[in-house]
């Protein structure tokens, strides 16, 4: 087989900008480059793409071969293959994936970001050899993928993992969560986003604006506000997953996102989804899967659209 078959092209497409990679046999970068996301222009977007497209077979011209691939930050309805519940919202109610095929000239695949990550890190990633994989992605939105015996898992409905806009789980009644931008109420994505624990802290602060970074920076500084706000938020988190264990008992949780980089979730989760996880009240349950950062980061979105290509069957 010559060597350009192993060649594959990712696109991630997110809110502010639009990432392309392509990927040689062995998963090591051949080219990547990105462009800011045409705000609000559906045409715009595509255009964008077919000019990223073009830079990188222009800089790598074997990749004229290659499989495409895109991650979007929303759904792909089963029925119509139409975008919807994307925070970019210029892509909803198109058929993405068949204009991108158009406009590229060639079949594209479609994936939303949760499953884009854990088509990555399946491979050469935090989940390599796992059985049961299970990605969660903790950002501006919170979303989820599955992946069974290395392949991305998208489901008869295609929403295999995505479980951010579940209910948060309560006991008793009690109701954690706001409103969402989805039109429901308590979605789990407005208790565990980025944005969320940002506002938690705000809360527990009277009004102090700040930012995931430094809210991580106090919590290794031992800033007892601060651990506090973390403290409750990983037990939603926990809550929130013991629900994934209790369907999917996944052998690793792989977490994104801008959450991912604050380094005592790791240590202190698997203590917490044990807490809610079903038990007698007998005997301590121990959550024996393992909860690990994703290895790409920001990355595995594009990487994983790369690696639909042959992995996902659709
Ligand atoms: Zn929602």
């Amino acid at each position: 087989m010559p060597e350009h078959r192993g060649l594959r092209i990712g696109f991630d497409v997110g809110g502010t900008k639009i990432a392309i990679c392509v990927l040689d046999a062995t998963d090591n970068y051949v080219f990547k480059t990105e462009a800011a996301t045409p705000r609000n222009d559906y045409p715009a977007f595509l255009e964008t793409a077919s000019m990223l497209l073009a830079q990188a077979r222009t800089a790598v011209p074997k990749a004229r071969d290659a499989t495409i691939g895109a991650g979007i930050p929303g759904e792909i309805d089963v029925d119509s293959n139409t975008v919807k519940n994307a925070n970019s919202t210029c892509l909803i109610g198109n058929d993405v994936e068949a204009d991108l095929a158009r406009v590229f000239g060639q079949p594209v695949r479609l994936a939303n970001d949760a499953q884009c990550l854990i088509a990555s890190e399946v491979h050469v990633g935090a989940a390599k050899d796992a059985a049961v994989a299970f990605g969660v992605i903790l950002g501006t939105g919170v979303g989820g993928g599955v992946a069974l015996n290395g392949e991305p898992w998208r489901g008869k409905n295609r929403l295999a993992g995505e479980w951010g806009h579940n209910p948060f789980p309560s006991r008793d009644g009690e109701i954690i969560g706001s409103p969402c931008y989805c039109g429901r109420n308590n979605c789990i994505e407005t208790v565990l986003s980025g944005p969320a624990l940002v506002a938690a802290y705000r809360d527990a602060t009277a009004g102090e604006n700040t930012q995931l970074p430094e809210i991580e920076a106090m919590v290794a500084d031992g800033d007892p506000v601060a651990r506090a706000v973390l403290s409750e938020y990983i037990d939603h988190l926990g809550n929130a997953l013991a629900s994934v264990i209790g369907v999917l008992d996944p052998d690793v949780i792989v977490i994104g996102g801008g959450v991912s980089s604050i380094a005592s979730i790791y240590r202190e989760l698997p203590e917490r989804i044990a807490a809610h996880m079903f038990h007698s009240g007998v005997s301590q349950p121990r959550c024996t899967t393992r909860i690990v950062k994703s290895k790409w980061g920001p990355d595995s979105g594009v990487r994983g659209a790369a690696r639909l290509w042959p992995l996902v069957r659709i």
